[in-house]
């Protein structure tokens, strides 16, 4: 038995909200695996782990592990089924900042071939994970898409695993960690093994009873000699946030544009570790669970879902007719975004698709009521921002603390003007990154001009010596031959 504790966490979370979580829409019936789909769609820059490179062409067979795409973060995607590579073309895809990009569409064949990586056999050190890791494209499962390998480094004290799930409707990790709990602990416990990790924390929404259960009962029948620090948190948006999830479960506070990671604290999600679990037994990232639910489904549940299968097929798997909704949500109610192109595929970051009959009121002025900083959790004053990014000034927008947000929405939930804050803080952050991105080329030039001037500098400065030298030898030799003509003489 694995050894563990539960505390109830003192500390409380400054801002957030109580929205309803409408999470038993979508958990009341089981878990199950959805057919395949006809077609598989891979975007080839948009999977997670940055833009990559088709590794495969049209015509080419694959199975299912088949490596397809190579990320320049060296993160690897897969087929998720057997078949064939009918197209690579421009497609629809899911992600908040493109609508179209070039992916790789396979036909999945039925067949169950399988091209899976040799075990990694324990004791194994922490470069033979990480290249695992990026063989097997493991990626943080949550939704922002990191590759996870590069938050492991050797001054790591503590693993947290972040199981608060505290936006609305979503219940893919509270499945996972009821149906594959021993996964997420197995593959928790050998990242901290490999990083000789001395604490991990699991910090949990106290609305996860069953979820709560099924760890204790893995727990039990655990071998591992970790130890395992569970923290029941109050059901509150957004204590799933990273900087707060490690304030709320550690009391540490993260600087604002530092990572937690830079503390020597990683977070990972439980779809995360369980599919390193399984990445160490040599299975790659080929399926993951997805919550479809929202009051426009007929028959909400969660499902397990080929990577790549279109959103159209999953809605079917409801029992409800893509034709009769114009548009879904990626994600949850907070911070997902919309798609309306269902022909588009899920990747290994869409945890949701939510389909709710909401009326959006219209936009009126801001009644300077000061609602949304009061649940602002970082204490960010979101009326002033809007105001900057709406009178076209990112300078000012920054320095009201835009690069803080961490577009949680909470400030759109109670803004009784309905303006949409976190939808122009997320475009303001766009543009922020796009500046720096720009200014980091532009550096990235100059320096390469600077560099490419001093080569050739140095080249001249190089052949004038020679020439001197040469000149040099050749006064000698003429000196020396003068003299020897005058002794002859
Ligand atoms: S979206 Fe940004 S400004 Fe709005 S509440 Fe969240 S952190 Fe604060
Ligand atoms: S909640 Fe809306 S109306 Fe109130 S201050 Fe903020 S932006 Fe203005």
């Amino acid at each position: 038995m694995a050894e563990y504790q539960i505390r109830r966490c003192d500390r409380q979370l400054e801002g957030g909200i109580h929205p309803e979580t409408h999470k038993d829409l979508s958990t009341t019936e089981p878990c199950v695996f959805v057919d395949d789909p006809k077609r598989l769609v891979f975007p080839i820059h948009f999977s997670g782990g940055g833009p990559g490179e088709a590794l495969v062409a049209v015509g080419d067979t694959v199975s299912q592990g088949t490596p397809i795409i190579k990320c320049q973060s060296g993160i690897i995607h897969v087929a998720s089924r057997a078949g064939t590579v009918i197209d690579i073309t421009d497609h629809a895809i899911t992600h908040p900042s493109a609508n179209q990009s070039a992916s790789i569409i396979i036909e999945p064949s039925g067949l169950k071939e399988q091209s899976y990586l040799d075990p990694l056999v324990w004791p194994f050190d922490a470069d033979s994970l990480r290249n695992r890791a990026i063989e097997a494209g493991i990626l943080g499962l949550g939704g922002a898409g990191f590759p996870s390998f590069k938050k492991w480094s050797d001054g790591t004290q503590t693993l947290i695993i972040n199981a608060a799930e505290c936006e609305p409707y979503l219940t893919a990790d509270d499945t996972l960690m009821r149906i594959d709990t021993h996964s997420m602990i197995r593959g928790a416990c050998m990242l901290s093994r490999t990083l000789d990790i001395k604490t991990i924390v699991i910090g949990i929404e106290d609305n996860k009873p069953e979820a709560l259960e099924a760890i204790e009962d893995a727990l039990k029948e655990s071998r591992s000699d970790c130890f395992f620090d569970i923290v029941l948190l109050d059901t509150k948006y957004p204590s799933g946030s990273e900087r707060h999830l490690v304030w709320l479960t550690l009391g540490i506070e993260v600087p604002t544009g530092s990572r937690s990671v830079e503390l020597g604290v990683i977070v990972h999600n439980p779809g995360t570790l369980a599919a390193l679990s399984r990445a160490i037994d040599g299975k790659p990232i080929t399926d993951r669970i997805v919550t479809l639910t929202g009051e426009a489904l007929k028959a909400p549940k969660n499902v397990i879902a080929p990577i790549g299968t279109p959103i159209n097929h999953l809605i079917e798997a409801t029992d409800t007719s893509p034709s009769s909704l114009t548009s879904i949500t990626v994600g949850g109610p907070m911070m997902g975004y919309a798609v309306t192109e269902f022909t588009a595929g899920i990747t290994k970051t869409t945890n949701c698709l939510l389909a709710r009959d909401v009326e959006i009121p219209p936009e009126s002025p801001c009644i300077r009521c000061g609602a949304c900083a009061t649940v602002c959790p970082i204490r960010l004053q979101p009326q002033q921002m809007v105001f900057a990014l709406k009178g076209g000034s990112l300078d000012l927008a920054v320095h009201e603390g835009l690069g803080d947000c961490i577009e949680c929405a909470a400030c759109n939930a109670v803004c009784p003007s309905h303006i949409p804050l976190a939808e122009w803080f997320r475009l303001g952050r766009f543009e922020v990154r796009d500046q720096a991105n720009e200014q980091r080329l532009a550096s990235e030039a100059r320096e390469r001009f600077e560099a490419r001037n001093a080569r050739l500098e140095r080249i001249a400065q190089e052949q004038e010596a020679k020439r001197a030298a040469r000149k040099a030898k050749t006064a000698d030799a003429l000196e020396k031959a003068r003299k020897a003509r005058e002794q002859t003489a």
